[in-house]
């Protein structure tokens, strides 16, 4: 789960990390009051879910309250990385003297906590990982021990920091390592880890990726949760209690049961298709639900064609195929669909289809064949 900047800087401040003073706003006049407060130069920064903020200008400074109420009007406005901006931080502006790297991240891989540290932080890390990862001293954590001191003086000295310097990063070091375990984080990165001209080490961007399996150990978060969900499609999913997961692909994919509807996944993926969802109507679901959890699918503008894949136990074939033409009533579906049913009913349902524009599929392998074609074929006409 991920949250924003300005959540997970809150977190940070709870753990003593220093970071600069500030405040979120929703409105560009509400900016304007968290810099006349703030009474100094600021920066306002646009608040999503994406890297890149500063290359993408949704970073900028502004001198006074009237210039960052521009700012934050015209940050407001912006789209980055696909999501739109619906709030800015509006923060004291740094005196920046130098910017580090510094993460933890699950490494799933090594079954173990990464840390990365660099002396050239900033917006290139990218082209730093990629064109001279020398520059980046990653170690693994092990779980019995944790962040041990040799590994800190050791990071310390790769980059170049001594005396009360070095002294300062081990402490913020050791402070992000805590409230990255604390709370069960998967990812905690500051970039850039400021040092400013005054001669302090402060978080001047966070970003925090919680683990939503430990969720119930901290209730406080669902708060984090509601305020950060930005795919509106998942939004209007999960309040219809549709398990719905976006993907990147063009292939909208229905299913019953979360183990068939990623065996869906995979066999479409196997035929070179790339899904564009994960979606489980669930199983005994009445035609409703198949209705709306299909237009969900269809809200989608990435989706160029769609496969339903319904193994019918406690779901009726006929009901889904119901749910379906429902969903054409409704919707006029113009793109390629795909229906493999089987099981209780499926010869009612296939009957109730037959009269339709939709192809039906005998066998999972079948089906995802036939889309895949079938998508590839819009392709050629093109
Ligand atoms: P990101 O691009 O999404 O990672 O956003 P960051 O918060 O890391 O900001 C990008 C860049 O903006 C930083 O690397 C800094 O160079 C610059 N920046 C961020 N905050 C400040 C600030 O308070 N003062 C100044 N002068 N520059 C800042
Ligand atoms: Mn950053």
């Amino acid at each position: 789960m991920k949250i924003y900047e300005y959540q997970a800087k809150e977190i940070l401040r709870k753990s003593g990390i220093r970071i600069p003073i500030g405040k979120m706003a929703k409105t560009a006049k509400s900016a304007a009051k968290v810099a006349e407060k703030l009474n100094k130069k600021v920066v306002v920064k646009a608040q999503v879910h994406s890297g890149g903020r500063g290359k993408a200008g949704g970073i900028k400074l502004a001198e006074n309250p009237q210039a960052s109420q521009d700012t934050a009007a015209q940050i407001l406005q912006m789209r980055i990385g696909g999501l739109k901006v619906k709030s800015v931080l509006v923060e004291e502006a740094l005196n920046i003297s130098h910017e580090y790297y510094l993460s933890f991240a699950l490494d799933r891989h090594a079954g173990k906590t990464i840390v990365m540290a660099s002396a050239e932080g900033g917006v290139e890390i990218e082209e730093v990982a990629a064109h001279s990862p020398g520059k980046i001293y990653k170690f693994h954590l092990d779980p019995a021990y944790g962040l041990m001191d040799f590994q800190m003086r050791r990071t310390c000295e790769k980059l170049g920091l001594e005396h009360r310097m070095a002294k300062e990063f081990s402490e913020f070091m050791k402070r992000l390592y805590r409230t990255y375990t604390e709370n069960d984080c998967v990812l905690a990165e500051i970039n850039p880890l400021v040092l400013t001209a005054e001669g302090n080490f402060l978080a001047a961007d966070a970003k925090m990726d919680l683990d939503e399996n430990a969720l119930f150990r901290h209730p406080d978060f669902l708060e984090l949760r509601e305020a950060s969900e930005d795919d509106p499609i998942e939004v209007e999913a999960h309040k219809k209690k549709i398990p719905y997961v976006r993907l990147e692909g063009s292939i909208g994919i229905l299913g019953n049961g979360a183990g068939l509807v990623m065996t869906t996944l995979d066999m479409v993926s196997r035929e070179g298709g790339k899904p564009a969802n994960f979606l489980d109507v669930g199983g005994g679901s009445n035609w409703e639900t198949v209705k709306n959890s299909l237009e969900i699918v269809l809200s989608d503008k990435k989706v160029k064609g769609v496969f339903i894949n319904i193994f019918g136990g406690i779901s009726r074939c006929d009901e889904v195929a119901k749910g379906i033409l429902e969903a054409d009533k409704a919707l006029n579906i113009k793109i390629p669909v795909v229906i493999r049913l089987s099981g209780t009913n499926e010869e009612e349902g296939r009957a109730l289809l037959a009269a339709s524009r939709f192809a039906s599929a005998s066998t999972m392998e079948d089906g995802a064949k036939k889309i895949v074609e079938l998508i590839e074929g819009i392709g050629k006409k093109v």
